[in-house]
């Protein structure tokens, strides 16, 4: 099958890294953890609101960015099996960072498989993974929840706690298809 799977926060650190960049900027002591709806400049100082998301803008942010754990070796193994797609709503100006990073830290999919969109619900994947709510909400096929603060007061079916949970899951309903 086809498998859509999103970059910030589901493969990458983004939210901690953004909000450490965030603290030192604006002298402040937010935990990724208080972050417990999507749009983060809800949980910002005042001088700041809108202005977190230039911070995005910085450039060698990306790269920073650490795998999540088990992400590597669960994507190999999905990748022996299925079709892997990157599906970022990415900024343009990011993209050629994240694939040097998607490059770097994930060969087994590559930069040639990324697809950049706003709406992952036009993306015709059999299964999408993802940290957003909105995303999961709204895609046709199979959504796989990634779970975060920013998500935990919305309802899904499928909650991944972490990339062993999606290993299982796909152990448990793929058998011996690809
Ligand atoms: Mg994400």
């Amino acid at each position: 099958m086809r498998i859509g799977i999103d970059l910030d926060s589901t493969l990458n650190n983004l939210l901690d890294v953004w909000v450490e960049e965030y603290n030192r900027h604006y002298s402040d002591a937010l935990c990724p953890d208080e972050i417990t709806d999507w749009g983060i400049h809800q949980f910002t100082k005042d001088s700041c609101g809108l202005k977190v998301y230039d911070l995005l803008k910085k450039p060698g942010l990306f790269m920073s960015c650490e795998p999540v754990k088990m992400s590597q070796q669960i994507t190999k193994w999905l990748s022996m099996h299925h079709e892997l797609w990157i599906v970022t709503a990415s900024e343009p100006n990011n993209i050629e960072e994240k694939a040097k990073w998607i490059d770097l830290y994930y060969p087994h999919i590559g930069s040639s498989n990324i697809i950049m969109t706003r709406d992952k619900s036009l993306i015709h994947v059999d299964v999408l993974i993802d940290d957003g709510w909105h995303h999961i909400h709204a895609f046709p096929g199979i959504g796989l929840l990634m779970d975060m603060p920013h998500n935990r007061k919305y309802n899904c079916e499928r909650r991944m706690m972490d990339w062993m949970d999606v290993f299982r899951w796909f152990q448990a309903n793929t058998k011996g298809e690809s």
